[in-house]
């Protein structure tokens, strides 16, 4: 895994959005690469038979990806390759985010959802196309994570809203090896790639 920055493309940007998206970046290098979720993305990966040499590269992307259509991309998969990347969320929405919710909530925030989105693409290689069961089963993984690590409170449970933007009804325990979901999240149709309050 590394962080990877075309100097060309940070060019045009100003000194602060340059440093603003370094930042970025590094931090959420530091979160992907915390034993405890390196742990976690070996056990997801013995589970669902994915062989971990398949992922030939992680890369954590320094500036923004946006589709044609405007919707901000948190991550890509080339499952051919075994290609990760993964990409931040743009200043502005960072600046609008801190001052609503403040610091600690956005780290948390950056943070889980670059987990978010590193889950989701590991489990393309095996579903490729399949983005409906990606985004299930990313999303039981991805509860399976915070829920070992933090306590559900209104916080995370807050970011995991975001990251999904999803609405949970019932109550909440992880999936235990089965399919069967205890989360029933009501999925409206943009997903971790589109994802967020604001665009
Ligand atoms: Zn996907």
């Amino acid at each position: 895994m590394r962080i990877s920055v075309d100097h060309k493309k940070l060019e045009p940007f100003s000194k602060n959005h340059v440093t603003f998206y370094l930042k970025y970046s590094s931090f959420v290098f530091k979160a992907l690469k915390k034993p405890s979720f390196q742990k976690f993305l070996r056990w997801m990966l013995k589970k669902e038979k994915i062989d971990e040499h398949s992922v030939s590269a992680v890369q954590v992307k320094v500036l923004p990806f946006r589709r044609a259509n405007g919707n901000i991309v948190a991550g890509k998969c080339n499952t051919a390759r075994g290609r990760i990347r993964i990409y931040p969320k743009t200043m502005q929405f960072c600046q609008i985010f801190k001052q609503k919710f403040g610091l600690s909530t956005l780290l948390a925030y950056a943070g889980n959802r670059a987990r978010a989105a590193l889950i989701h693409e590991l489990l393309h290689l095996k579903y490729a196309e399949d983005e409906k069961t990606v985004r299930e089963l990313a999303k039981d993984y991805f509860c399976v994570f915070t829920q070992k690590q933090c306590t559900q409170n209104a916080r995370s449970l807050f970011i995991y809203k975001m990251i999904f933007n999803a609405k949970i009804s019932g109550k909440k325990s992880p999936p235990n090896g089965s399919n069967h979901q205890s989360t029933k999240p009501q999925l409206n149709e943009t997903c971790l790639r589109a994802s967020g309050v604001f665009k």
